[in-house]
């Protein structure tokens, strides 16, 4: 009875799990335009598999299917050790699944002659469980001893390890203590034997213990030919259901090493005991799958799939929102994306652990999750996302296939549209705009800047630099004294107005009438500040479009720091209207 509602228990939280989980991928989005419409792309699904399903894109899915899902190509080609740590893991896990647990469906159906303790049966359930404990032996080893660089075991990696190393020892201690337990062989007897004589019983019993392993509490070795002969007679009718107990090798190894204390540990219970940690530590994996790392059992060969046949040109963008979200549940956190990380050495001097890729899968999924995260948090996955140099890297070696630079990106444009102002994003003329150009209609694109434009114009005066003259009196010392002090930007102080930024300048270059259209140019910033003409330094349009190329500073012939003086400049400026309010 408590067995069996602990059963149904399980299955209710991991069918209500596995509905949440799938859930959100069509709740959740890193995509504004495409939030809060599940229904909507929960259509846009179905439409695009049937769609998919009945084209010749079925070929690209079976070919997937084969090389990358069930033979794990992705991973062999990363690292041999690896492929074989999963495909240990993966098969022997899958077939237990399969013949073990789900014996009465799966193995009953299949072969008329199942039997668990038949061989050939009995034997690969053993080979199966091997496979597993050899897996995890590798993916502990790999963890632990070979010490790969950045590599990190997130708590919920461990909890999965545990569980599943729980379910496989419990398993082969109980079939080790199950061969070697009396009180176990006095039921089958009871069960199945004809009540014979005395000495029958006691022939039967001391074959059992000779040949299948029974610590009986009376009857031990040598036994006499005959008895044994007569015990082998009576034993026929138990051929038929019960190979010999060496073929469950592991099962067996432990009830030789148990053999000494078999009688006292199966008086005191120790089969029940081991029956239900076995049992309870199956249906807590049952419940725990969809919120674990094993999840990604189900997500990752999906991902695989919706990969290989969808793109950002073709796709309904409903869909490619869904399957970003899909992906984030794919990442089993193997840490290949982060040892390939053209970043990654960063993270040894700047301690975020949001530089590198697999962590920020991490960060992502509490971002879309719309759980509310601290500015601390943000401006710790800004950064990380920021540090990416898009070198396509990690998504090239990702073995469960998940676009990450896609991700990357347009996790940026989240945060940029959240109200995260990072001065590399605002200009639409910047690279990072750029890579979004084709994903955004012309409002995001350009909102930014102007958002950012209209901000500081309401905050600070508007001057025509032009036609007016200023008042000595209202100049800004304090930003001459800001700009001083700092190591980069008090390299103002060299700038001799050779305008040799502003012909180095792509932004200046970009307009027919740089003056109109971007107040002042590179060199007339610098000289402004210089002047602490803050107001005018700060409306000027120049100070926004600027992509951070380097290019001015890179030809400066006097050493300013030109860029890293204009990142100061906006910095003050955001400090003083209070940057941290949202800008959206
Ligand atoms: S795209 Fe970014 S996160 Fe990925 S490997 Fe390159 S730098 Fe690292
Ligand atoms: S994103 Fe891919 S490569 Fe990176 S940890 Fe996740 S599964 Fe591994
Ligand atoms: S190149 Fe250097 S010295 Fe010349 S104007 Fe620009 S900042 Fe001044
Ligand atoms: S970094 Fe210098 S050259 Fe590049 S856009 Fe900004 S001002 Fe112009």
């Amino acid at each position: 009875m408590f067995f069996t509602v602990s059963l149904y228990v399980a299955l209710v939280v991991f069918a209500v799990g596995l509905v949440y989980k799938v859930s959100t991928w069509f709740r959740y989005s890193l995509s504004a335009a495409a939030a809060d419409i599940p229904a909507k792309r929960m259509l846009a699904a179905v439409k695009g598999i049937v769609r998919t399903v009945f084209s010749a894109k079925i070929l690209t899915l079976l070919k997937v299917l084969v090389l990358e899902v069930l033979l794990q190509s992705r991973t062999l080609r990363e690292s041999l050790l690896r492929w074989w740590m999963h495909m240990l893991i993966y098969g022997g896990f899958m077939l237990l699944l399969l013949m073990h647990a789900l014996e009465k469906i799966v193995s009953v159906s299949l072969f008329s002659a199942y039997y668990a303790t038949l061989n050939p049966f009995m034997f690969l359930r053993d080979f199966f469980g091997l496979m597993v404990l050899a897996g995890l032996a590798l993916a502990l080893y790999r963890r632990y001893f070979m010490k790969l660089p950045r590599l990190k075991t997130a708590v919920m990696d461990q909890y999965a390890i545990i569980i599943l190393a729980v379910i496989m020892l419990s398993g082969f201690l109980l079939e080790g203590v199950k061969i070697t337990s009396y009180s176990r062989y006095q039921e089958m007897v009871e069960a199945y034997a004809d009540a014979g004589d005395e000495e029958e019983l006691k022939a039967l019993e001391s074959l059992w213990v000779k040949e299948y392993g029974v610590v009986s509490p009376e009857l031990k070795g040598p036994f006499a030919d005959e008895v044994l002969a007569k015990g082998r007679e009576l034993n026929e009718s138990c051929i038929s259901c019960h190979s010999r107990p060496q073929w469950a090798f592991l099962g067996y190894g432990v009830a030789k090493t148990f053999t000494p204390l078999a009688v006292g540990l199966d008086k005191a219970g120790l089969p029940a005991l081991l029956w239900t940690i076995h049992f309870i530590a199956c249906f807590i994996g049952l419940a725990y799958l969809p919120f674990s790392k094993m999840f990604h059992i189900l997500t990752t060969p999906l991902s695989l799939l919706a990969n290989a046949v969808m793109n950002r040109e073709t796709s309904d963008p409903l869909n490619i929102a869904t399957r970003q979200i899909m992906e984030l549940d794919a990442c089993m956190h193997c840490g290949s994306c982060t040892l390939r990380c053209s970043v990654g050495v960063v993270f040894e001097e700047i301690p975020n652990t949001n530089i590198l890729p697999s962590e920020k899968v991490g960060a992502l999924k509490a971002l879309v999750s719309g759980k509310p995260l601290d500015e601390r948090s943000l401006k710790l996955l800004q950064e990380g996302l920021l540090l990416c140099t898009n070198c396509l890297r990690c998504t090239g070696v990702c073995p469960a296939g998940i676009n990450l630079q896609e991700l990357w990106l347009d996790a940026r444009e989240a945060l940029l549209q959240k109200g995260m102002p990072e001065f590399l994003l605002l200009s639409p003329l910047s690279l990072y705009r750029g890579l979004m150009r084709g994903r955004l209609d012309e409002d995001r694109y350009a909102g930014p800047a102007r958002l950012v434009a209209d901000t500081i114009g309401s905050n600070f005066k508007e001057i025509d630099a032009q036609n007016q003259t200023f008042d000595p009196t209202a100049l800004d010392k304090g930003l001459v004294k800001h700009l001083g002090g700092s190591a980069l930007g008090s390299t103002f102080k060299y700038c001799f107005t050779c305008q040799t930024c502003t012909s180095a300048c792509p932004v200046v270059h970009n307009y027919e009438r740089p003056l109109e259209a971007l107040g002042l140019v590179p060199h007339q910033i610098i000289h402004s500040a210089a002047l602490g003409l803050s107001d005018l330094v700060y409306n000027a349009k120049m100070l926004w479009l600027c992509v951070g190329c380097y290019q001015c500073q890179q030809q400066c012939p006097q050493g300013v720091r030109v860029a890293d003086v204009l990142y100061e400049l906006k910095n003050r400026a955001f400090k003083k209207v209070n940057a941290m309010k949202p800008l959206v």
